[in-house]
């Protein structure tokens, strides 16, 4: 087998995945892995969930595909049921993360226009991510996600995180600028968790000056956190626009941009479109991973097991002078340490778990939220044993 046809994008772990059942993967060689990155967030009901693959095999027997051009009633019912999950009015469903983000974009700058705003500008915040498309990697954070890819899209200004006076600052200096956008707890960032009362300071301040507050809910939403959505650990913090994706489907392409108010009604026929978003297959897929998430009640899990992962890392942490900080919510968890954690990756393969770095120094643990105790136990203890394996 080769990789040599393949273009060379990724540092990747040397192994490779053939199955996969529940918090568990399964390699060409038959060996177990308890799974602590789900896919990056996706695959928050564990692999191969048997009432999701019934779902995909008779969506599948039954209507994959048609595209826009007729009314999609499985698409009607996964933007109400989002819309309830999220408190906004309407919803346009994509494939991707990006395009999520790009239809927010495109809000964004249509909403400005309708205001007579020119060069509509969208405030966007240091150690963003907000995925690979041009105008996704302008907004996200210099530096190796842009290099190499100038010109970049305009009209994005930069503050730092989890300063909302900051951005209250910009938003009264720069009248252009049309909306703030910004992850809830940023993920490819390092898991940093801004401090409490930032979204609501970010509300007032959007509010004040008729500004868009557009959340990038791609990772931490979905119940990551411990709630369908980061922000509602934050009162008063309801934005106008959200992103959502990768645990929509759990491992199927399915994403929304979902918004309220102005924001929902901004696009209009011709303005925007798809052609595999919205699918009925997709569709079908996620309002499915939204019903088994209800039935499981994955929000109450995902807190439990965070909070369960947590106090057992910091029991078996404590007082390591290799490790900065143990943050998270729910189960969206980064560990910080003083120096680079590849050590900590490779330590953790070889013991049967898989742990992801991002940041270059945080390993970032984001298992499925079905985890059991005793898998929470065993992602803890394994990413304590390696990083005091590398101390
Ligand atoms: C993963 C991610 C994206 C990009 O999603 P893709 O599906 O990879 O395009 C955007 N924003 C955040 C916060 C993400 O974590």
């Amino acid at each position: 087998m080769t990789d040599s046809y393949l273009m060379n994008t990724y540092a990747r772990m040397p192994v490779a995945f053939e199955r996969g059942e529940g918090a568990w993967l399964f390699d060409e060689h038959g060996t177990r892995y308890l799974d602590a990155i789900s896919g990056i967030a996706v695959c928050s009901l564990g692999h191969s969930d048997p009432v999701l693959a019934e779902a995909i095999c008779d969506q599948a027997r039954t209507l994959i595909h048609t595209a826009n051009l007729g009314h999609i009633r499985l698409q009607e019912r996964l933007a109400e049921a989002l819309c309830e999950l999220s408190g906004m009015d309407r919803a346009f469903i994509t494939n991707t993360g990006a395009e999520a983000v790009e239809c927010a974009f495109k809000i964004a700058r249509k909403h400005g226009h309708s205001r007579n705003i020119e060069t509509p500008r969208i405030l966007v915040v240091e150690g963003a991510f907000h995925g690979r498309t041009l105008a996704a990697i302008s907004a996200s954070a210099p530096g190796k996600l842009q290099l190499g890819f100038t010109p970049l899209v305009d009209g994005f200004h930069r503050v730092p995180f989890g300063d909302a006076d900051a951005a209250a600052r910009a938003l009264e200096a720069d009248s252009s600028i049309v909306a703030v956008m910004l992850e809830p707890i940023q993920g490819e960032g390092g898991v940093r968790i801004p401090p409490d009362g930032y979204l609501t300071a970010l509300r007032k301040a959007c509010d004040r000056h008729g500004v868009l507050l557009m959340l990038d809910e791609i990772q931490a939403g979905m119940g990551r956190t411990g709630r369908w959505f980061a922000h509602q650990h934050e009162a008063e913090s309801l934005p106008d626009v959200i992103t959502v994706a990768k645990a929509l489907g759990n491992g199927v392409p399915v994403a929304a941009c979902v918004a309220r108010g102005a924001a929902a009604n901004v696009l209009t026929p011709g303005s925007h479109g798809t052609t595999f978003g919205g699918s009925p297959l997709a569709c079908r897929v996620a309002l499915t991973v939204i019903e088994r998430m209800r039935e499981l009640d994955i929000c109450e899990r995902a807190e439990r097991q965070g909070q369960r992962l947590r106090d057992r890392l910091r029991d078996r942490l404590e007082g390591s002078k290799r490790v900065v900080e143990i943050r998270g919510r729910g189960l969206m968890i980064g560990v910080e340490l003083v120096d680079d954690a590849a050590d900590v990756r490779q330590y953790a393969l070889d013991a049967g778990v898989l742990v992801n770095v991002t940041h270059e120094r945080v390993v970032r643990l984001l298992p499925p939220l079905i985890i059991s105790d005793e898998q929470a136990r065993r992602i803890a203890d394994t990413v304590a044993e390696a990083i005091d394996a590398g101390a």
